[in-house]
């Protein structure tokens, strides 16, 4: 089959930095997308919870006109009338004090990190510029420089040096190992409460409570990278709510932006933020009006739609039907809400390859490290649309005949 003249075209103006799947969209509506031929797909990725809200939802396009059409981007150099609604949302949400609008989720993690090496000196008292921030391997926090350099995927970093010190990297989920790597140097821990990019990674019960209590008898922020995780995906409205904890600083992304506009922050407490002074951070874009209209109906639509509690239902749903999948193919299937990971047999057949049947089927979804089929539909997904998929992919999971649509 000769390729689609619009692919050929992307390859020969875009950098090749993704190999996406060959498919061109053009239209999207709740948990589905069209292609350019008309053909209809069911969106089992969301833009990796980006689209946790569904395509185009129409309460959120509708924030967005109403307020594309009154003022968008007033910068911050002014007071605009809606930051502090949306902010106070979040804190309260959160129950920290304050937070730091960004855009991209690469950008609230750098916030992050600025601002913990600030308390670290200006709190904690660590000699200048010693501070040091422990993570874990197999992270996925973006692309900057600062964070490709604690990144341990060498695919990410190949080339990309020199690196920033000043991170020191452990297991994902061993608490020893962190009581161990602490130093009187250690300003904070960053981490993702499940790792997503890893392949949803869930860590031992328990273990955010000890590195909890671990930070807190050290005096060591505990932060959580939750643009992934955040906002219902694991049928929590944060993923560390699967525990009894209280993070010091929460980084936040993707479907914070309801699927339309790219919206990010960093919350954290008093304490933390009134270090910050005119000067010393800032974002041309961040917390623009248009970004604090979408951000403000995307946080309302997850209420009033119940999307946390209905990702806790349909995913325990989706999780007992998938492992109820007899197949050789398939070595494990672990999530939790609508967020979950389909280990697969790479002797017999790669993610990509099944990805690719999924997706002549009908269903949409992206292989993670080639041996993790990804499952996280939109969170306003029905029953009826989880099961239409779930045939496709028993179907794609025997090895069964694809027929071609
Ligand atoms: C996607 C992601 C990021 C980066 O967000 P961008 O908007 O792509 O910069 C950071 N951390 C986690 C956990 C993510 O999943």
């Amino acid at each position: 089959m000769s390729e689609h003249p619009i692919i050929t075209s992307i390859h020969s103006v875009s950098a090749s930095n993704y190999s996406a799947l060959p498919i061109v969209l053009s239209k999207g509506k709740g948990a589905w997308v069209w292609d350019d031929q008309g053909n209809k797909y069911l969106d089992f990725m969301s833009a990796y919870s980006a689209v946790s809200h569904g395509h185009c939802h129409p309460r959120i396009v509708q924030a967005l006109t109403k307020q594309a059409n009154k003022l968008c981007v007033p910068s911050r150099a002014f007071h605009s009338d809606n930051l502090h609604i949306f902010l106070g949302e979040l804190c309260t949400l959160a129950n920290l004090d304050k937070a730091i609008p960004m855009n991209t989720g690469a950008e609230a993690v750098e916030t992050a990190i600025k601002a913990a090496r600030k308390w670290g000196y200006e709190v904690k008292g660590i000699p200048e510029n010693q501070a040091e921030i422990i993570v874990a391997a197999n992270n996925f926090h973006g692309r900057t420089s600062t964070i490709i350099s604690f990144s341990t995927d060498e695919v990410s970093k190949k080339n990309f040096g020199p690196f920033m010190p000043g991170f020191k990297i452990i297991p994902f989920g061993d608490a020893k190992a962190l009581a161990d790597a602490i130093t009187p140097n250690t300003c904070a821990v960053l981490f993702e409460p499940i790792q997503g990019e890893a392949g949803i990674i869930i860590p031992p019960n328990g273990w955010l409570t000890e590195v909890s209590s671990i930070c807190k008898s050290n005096n060591v922020l505990f932060i959580l990278d939750e643009i992934q995780s955040g906002l219902g995906r694991t049928g929590k409205l944060f993923a560390y709510m699967h525990e009894d904890v209280q993070p010091d600083g929460l980084i936040l992304g993707k479907s914070l932006g309801g699927g339309v506009f790219p919206v990010s922050v960093f919350i954290s407490r008093n304490e933390v933020m009134d270090l910050f002074t005119p000067g010393s951070h800032g974002s041309t874009f961040g917390g623009n009006s248009l970004a604090a209209a979408v951000g403000l109906e995307a946080l309302a639509v997850l209420k009033g739609e119940h999307l946390v509690e209905r990702s806790a239902d349909l995913g325990d749903y989706l999780i007992e039907k998938l492992k109820n999948i007899q197949s050789s193919l398939i070595k494990e299937v672990r999530g939790r809400g609508l967020w979950i990971g389909i280990d697969i047999d790479t002797n017999q057949t790669s993610g990509r390859a099944l990805c690719l049947k999924l997706l002549e089927l009908g269903v949409l979804t992206k292989e993670t490290h080639n041996k993790t089929i990804r499952i996280a539909p939109p969170l306003v997904i029905t029953p009826e649309e989880i099961d239409w998929a779930l045939e496709k992919i028993a179907i794609v999971m025997q090895n069964g005949k694809i027929r071609k649509r």
